[in-house]
């Protein structure tokens, strides 16, 4: 049986450099694993982007790994915004 989904990607040295942190997919809250997730907080909505009537909803979308997500109803939210939904 393959190991390979089990298997973490990390850096001794945390990116910190957000381009380089997209270009190379890296968390962004530790800046050292592979990123698996996108925060799925809705930071706001946008409309008639895609033609009219059309509501397109914009989320926070950063980049977390495993171990800094937090999931909460199925999706993944980054530390920020999971405290932020924790208050309400
Ligand atoms: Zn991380
Ligand atoms: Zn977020």
């Amino acid at each position: 049986m393959s190991k390979a989904d089990e298997m973490v990607e990390e850096f001794d040295i945390p990116i910190w450099d957000k381009n380089k942190q997209l270009e190379l997919g890296i968390c962004f809250e530790c800046g050292k694993r592979k990123a698996k997730f996108q925060c799925d907080y809705i930071t706001g909505k946008t409309f008639d982007l895609y033609g009219k009537g059309v509501i397109k909803e914009s989320t926070c979308d950063k980049y977390l790994c495993e171990k800094c997500t937090n999931k909460l109803n199925k999706r993944d939210y980054c530390k920020e915004h999971f405290e932020e939904l924790k208050k309400r």
